[in-house]
């Protein structure tokens, strides 16, 4: 019997395997893919110039101490995120601004003096401490700044902050979960920042894949069984079992679920969750959070002023940015296909999908059929909600009324079953660092109860 089993090789599963190791306790693993990493997914480029990352890509090192870490232990190189250059933004099909990035964008003074006051409002209330309100997580985003006084471009705006951070429109995430989520991870303003002050400052040359593979060779990748998909958890209250969709069965006395909670209903456990947990869980979404990475021979958009960066309100592609990395020759733009376009977008063929971003990379550059806008010499789609073991990104979003409501169950241990996964961290949640942190923070709960029932029975 083992002391601790883990379910999924993702961020949070590898570092609670590792810490609960770390603290001398027996460990397994149990992962449904035939690789470790969960959202974090780096395919090597067929051209040889480095990798693709279908997941996660960007870290920050000064504010992320725990990714950080493993970067310089693993020897990591980075590259930061370019930004010198003319941004675009793209409020409807025909309209088009071209901006110094990092500036707001050429709306009217009126809209401006809004937009700096729903911003600034979101800004505080991220940086606040103390409970959420209960009236906020029952109003959604979009009806809270409506509240507030959000004039139409704005209303757009806020809905591309909801559709590029988690995947839905702004009618679909309360208000509450969002300053949550904004408190989380150091206000707003650190989550939108793609400089030193925010989340998205710097990318790995060879891929942020390579933490999980490193991770797992520390864990000892024997301890790892891949392609073990989890269907079964018994707790028998001195010991769980647990069985794959095979029908191998492990035993060991705590058991650390990884997986998004939107997906526990997907397994059998017994006893049932508390009826409280069921609702709380069962009520989570997975955002449509997709990108078309696009790779070109040259970065022919900066030839043209540009930085890569444009944010649109027409779709499919609502945002995108240079991820480059001009040591490898890899040079390729990185598209965003989330929320409600996303959602139409991944019904399309591939061909249709590839024929849309390219149109629209084209658009926006204001490119001609015969420009190199068209001609990529690899492009990537990734669709996480089509992924069997992942079911949509970022991290699960609690139903309107359910953050608070279920704030003392929500995540909490039921018997000898213990929840991680990034949703449930106090920083950096929907990050990979706030996995690792739900990931150790996890370890340190078993560890915790096992000595409470050790000194128990003495
Ligand atoms: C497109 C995209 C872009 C992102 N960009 C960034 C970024 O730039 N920076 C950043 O920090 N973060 C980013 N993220 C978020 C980051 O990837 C996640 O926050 C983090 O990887 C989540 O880790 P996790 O361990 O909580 O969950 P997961 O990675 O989902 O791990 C769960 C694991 O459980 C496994 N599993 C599922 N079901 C079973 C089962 N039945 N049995 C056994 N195993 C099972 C899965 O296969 C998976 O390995 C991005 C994510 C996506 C999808």
């Amino acid at each position: 019997m083992f002391d601790v089993l883990v379910i999924g090789a993702g961020f949070s599963g590898l570092q609670a395997a590792y810490s609960a190791q770390q603290a001398g306790l027996s460990t397994v693993v149990l992962e449904a893919r035939d690789r470790v990493g969960g959202k974090v997914w780096s395919v090597p480029l067929a051209s040889g110039r480095g990798c693709a990352e279908l997941g996660a890509a960007w870290i920050n090192d000064t504010l992320q101490p725990r990714v950080w870490a493993y970067a310089q232990k693993f020897g990591m190189k980075v590259v930061k995120q370019r930004l010198e250059g003319q941004a675009v933004m793209e409020p409807g099909l025909d309209e088009r601004f071209v901006f110094p990035f990092g500036v707001t964008p050429e709306f009217t003074e009126q809209e401006k003096k809004n937009l700096e006051h729903i911003r600034d409002h979101i800004q505080a209330e991220s940086l606040k401490q103390g409970p959420l309100s209960g009236e906020d997580d029952n109003v959604t985003l979009d009806q809270y700044v409506r509240n507030l006084g959000a004039l139409p471009k704005i209303i757009q705006m806020v809905n591309l902050w909801a559709q590029v951070m988690h995947g839905v429109e702004a009618t679909e995430e309360s208000a509450a979960w969002f300053i949550d989520y904004c408190r989380r991870n150091r206000g707003l303003l650190a989550i939108r920042a793609d400089d030193a002050s925010g989340g998205q400052y710097l990318r790995f040359q060879d891929g942020s894949q390579t933490i999980a593979n490193r991770l797992a060779d520390l864990i000892g990748t024997s301890k790892i069984h891949l392609s073990t998909p989890v269907a079964t958890i018994d707790d028998h209250s001195s010991h769980v079992t647990v069985t794959s969709t095979k029908g191998q069965t492990f035993t060991a006395r705590k058991v650390i679920l990884s997986i998004p909670s939107t997906m526990y209903k997907e397994l059998n456990i017994s006893p049932r969750l508390p009826a409280a947990v069921q609702e709380v869980t069962n009520g989570t979404v997975l955002g449509d959070y997709n990108k078309a990475i696009v790779c070109y021979d040259r970065p022919w958009w900066r030839d043209l002023g540009f930085n890569g960066y444009f944010a649109s309100y027409a779709g499919p592609v609502i945002l995108a940015r240079d991820t480059s990395v001009d040591e490898k020759r890899h040079f390729a733009l990185t598209c965003f296909v989330n929320g409600e376009p996303g959602r139409e977008w991944s019904k399309l063929v591939p061909h249709e999908r590839r024929a849309a971003v390219l149109h629209q990379i084209a658009r926006v550059f204001k490119q001609d059929r015969n420009s190199e806008a068209y001609r990529p010499i690899e492009v990537f789609d990734q669709i996480w909600q089509h992924e069997r073991y992942s079911r949509g990104a970022l991290a699960p979003i609690t139903a309107l009324g359910h953050l608070t409501r279920f704030r003392e169950v929500y995540g909490r241990p039921v018997g000898n079953l213990h929840f991680v996964g990034t949703e449930y961290s106090p920083e950096w949640k929907g990050y990979m660092e706030g996995a690792l942190c739900s990931g150790e923070l996890g370890a340190e709960e078993v560890v915790r109860a096992l000595r409470r029932r050790e000194r128990a029975l003495l």
